[in-house]
């Protein structure tokens, strides 16, 4: 299930590393504004179901931040939303603002702008969009985390071509971009690729089914710490990234994607999940030349843990591009 990128990549300490090129961006963009030019900046709101994280960026990258811990209910989420919204925006000098995107865990109508069913915010209906526009006054855009965190990836590792994220979190589940915006698909599900099956008598998934790939590698179900203190051959960490490259390889054959992307809490530990994926990788490809013609090896990356994909990618959305 899309659950995560929020709680994912969030590493406290590394977040920190980020902050002084922020900070420099901000007086960049300041100097830029005295002198005239038309810059505007876009804010984009990944709400957790820990925190709601706010960044404000423009073309030179994330220019402001604030980070709150996440209300219960819609009117509690809403006023963390705006509060965290107005705060990035006093860290970054208050700048010419012209759109807000959102990035929410749960099943998000991305062209109605309404999310239903976020259980970690006990939400079970939320006009967010409508709320955000009222508010703010700003052009408002709502949709999944996964996908809001696709387009921050590709923001932020600079890739022009299509990609797929694939979020380890609690849940495992992709978000896909094309070269004209995100998949979503007819009815807001393509990238669910953490339940598709890879053995029918495998063990029991939240969803119901056996042996998704989700029941292998999902956080709900692998203790990533513990997991990746064990040795790389053990059959643990063969297991895990048997099913990972399964959901990678499966990404590559069904979306033809450039790149596969992996982030999440998994990738917390970033080396040793590049190495168990791409051993994973090798060990399918050792049943099939096809698969091996797949070049997943070089498609294949995982981001640093400590970009905040979700947020930068929800200042990406744009209610345009939802419909
Ligand atoms: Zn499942």
């Amino acid at each position: 299930m899309r659950r995560g990128a929020a709680e994912s990549g969030r590493e406290p300490d590394r977040l920190g590393d980020q902050r002084p090129a922020s900070r420099a961006g901000g007086a960049r963009v300041a100097s830029q504004r005295r002198a005239g030019s038309a810059v505007t900046a876009r804010l984009g709101v990944d709400i957790g179901g820990t925190s709601t994280r706010a960044v404000v960026v423009d073309e030179s990258g994330v220019i402001g931040e604030a980070e709150a811990t996440s209300g219960r209910g819609v009117v509690a989420a809403l006023d963390v939303v705006l509060a965290t919204a107005q705060a990035a925006l006093e860290s970054a000098g208050r700048p010419t603002t012209s759109s807000i995107g959102a990035g929410v865990p749960g099943v998000v109508d991305a062209r109605a702008g309404i999310v239903r069913h976020a259980v970690n915010l006990e939400i079970d209906e939320w006009h967010l969009r409508e709320q955000l526009e009222d508010r703010l006054g700003l052009p408002a855009a709502v949709d999944n985390d996964v996908n809001a965190a696709a387009l921050g990836a590709r923001r932020a590792l600079q890739i022009e071509e299509s990609l797929a994220y694939l979020n380890l979190g609690t849940g495992v589940a992709a978000g896909i971009v094309g070269v004209s915006g995100v998949l979503r698909g007819a009815r807001g599900g393509a990238g669910e690729v953490g339940h598709l099956s890879v053995d029918p008598r495998g063990p029991r998934c939240g969803c119901g089914r056996r042996g998704c790939i989700e029941a292998y590698a999902g956080g709900r179900f692998v203790d990533g710490r513990a997991l990746f203190r064990m040795p790389a051959a053990s059959p643990e960490r063969q297991r895990f990234g048997w099913a990972v490259a399964s959901a990678v390889i499966s990404l590559l054959l069904m979306v033809d994607v450039e790149h596969v992307v992996v982030g999440g809490g998994m990738a917390r530990s970033r080396a040793a999940l590049l190495e168990t994926i791409s051993n994973g990788v090798v060990a399918l490809e050792a049943d099939s030349t096809f698969i091996a013609g797949l070049d997943a090896h070089r498609r294949l990356q995982v981001i640093d843990p400590g970009i905040d994909v979700a947020a930068i990618g929800a200042a990406l959305l744009s209610r345009e591009s939802a419909r």
